[in-house]
């Protein structure tokens, strides 16, 4: 059996939310991955069940290799609607916050969100939350927020009558997360839940290959090309990165989710312990997009906050630099240097 995440009042709390609000929005982190979505596809589905109309927003665009998801065509995207976005924000009862601790993730839609007068219900398992709320579960231990999305349905009772739309959503959430359960995921009550999803008849294999074998050609040049040609790797500090520049980006056909994983890759070599990625916006110049991933108990969230004006997990964080990729190469070796007694 799982764990209780929420207590009694939590428990009663919610399932009152859930009944008597009407206008209920949800919503997810800039950069939309399988988690964010897949966290908001599923609780979506828990209230259409309950006869609701839910909205569900995400700030820009998210990758092409998710939009097999079930419903993504409801999406509403705040950058392409944010006058019809903001109305509905200002008159919603409901908002869930899923896949975010702090209203900055959501960029510009942040003001609109932090300006609504809806009871808050936040999701997540980044630490340090920091937004208003009348329930906030919070669980940096969990593998992911569709982890949590399950727990807390679970919880409630109401997995019985939910179906696919619920459960494969929440598979792809739980798989993208943890590396298709590679890392993050040593926790016996994963597999528990695995297995509970597999009762809604969900073909994990085929959700694997909609995710991980469903790129263009030009996907693969571009991988080989970065670890042929831009992968910079200092084997006394067991480091590496590269770096993909806008070039780059134009030469092979780039769209949103191409580079997704690469950042992993330099970590199948031996004794490597961080793996960083500069990648250059597709538009905007002196934007440089940064993503760390690391082994055993080196924190990526740390030097993503002294560096790299980011945060997010110990193992897998972000931020970004507003510079040229010569100044943010720069600034990955004196992160390097400042951290080179954990790294050694
Ligand atoms: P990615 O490299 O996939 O963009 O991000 C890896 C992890 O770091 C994700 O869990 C993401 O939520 C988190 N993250 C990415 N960018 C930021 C950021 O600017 N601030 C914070 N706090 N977390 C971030
Ligand atoms: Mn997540």
């Amino acid at each position: 059996m799982l764990k209780a995440i929420m207590t009694d009042g939590e428990c009663s709390l919610l399932r009152s939310l859930l009944e008597d609000t009407q206008t209920v929005v949800l919503c997810c982190h800039q950069h939309p991955d399988g988690d964010a979505l897949g966290s908001m596809l599923a609780m979506a589905e828990v209230l259409r069940q309950k006869g609701k109309e839910p909205m569900m927003v995400v700030p820009d665009q998210y990758p092409d290799y998710l939009q097999w998801l079930p419903n993504t065509e409801k999406i509403v995207r705040y950058d392409k609607r944010k006058e019809y976005v903001d109305t509905v924000l200002k008159i919603a009862d409901l908002v869930f916050c899923l896949d975010f601790n702090t209203a900055s993730r959501t960029d510009e839609m942040a003001e609109a969100l932090t300006a609504s007068p809806a009871r808050k219900v936040l999701i997540d398992h980044h630490p340090e939350p920091d937004i208003p709320t009348v329930l906030c579960l919070s669980h940096p231990e969990m593998s992911s927020t569709s982890e949590l999305v399950f727990r807390v349905i679970w919880q409630l009772g109401l997995f019985e009558q939910l179906g696919k739309h619920f459960a494969v959503p929440l598979y792809c959430g739980m798989m993208t997360d943890t590396g298709a359960f590679t890392y993050n995921s040593s926790n016996p009550e994963i597999f528990y839940i695995i297995s509970q999803l597999l009762t809604k008849h969900i073909d994990k294999d085929k959700i694997y290959r909609q995710v991980y074998h469903n790129y263009s050609v030009y996907r693969l040049r571009l991988v080989g090309h970065v670890l042929c040609n831009r992968l910079e790797v200092d084997e006394r500090l067991h480091a590496a990165w590269f770096t993909i520049t806008r070039q780059d980006l134009k030469d092979f056909h780039f769209i949103k989710g191409d580079a997704e994983g690469l950042v992993n890759m330099p970590l199948q070599i031996k004794g490597l312990k961080l793996s960083i990625s500069l990648r250059e916006d597709t538009d905007r110049d002196n934007l440089i997009w940064v993503s760390l991933r690391s082994v055993d108990d080196f924190p990526c969230n740390e030097m993503a906050a002294r560096f790299f004006n980011g945060g997010g997990h110990l193992n897998a964080s972000g931020g970004r630099l507003y510079c040229s990729m010569d100044e943010a190469v720069q600034t990955v070796r004196k992160a390097l240097q400042a951290f080179a007694d954990t790294l050694k």
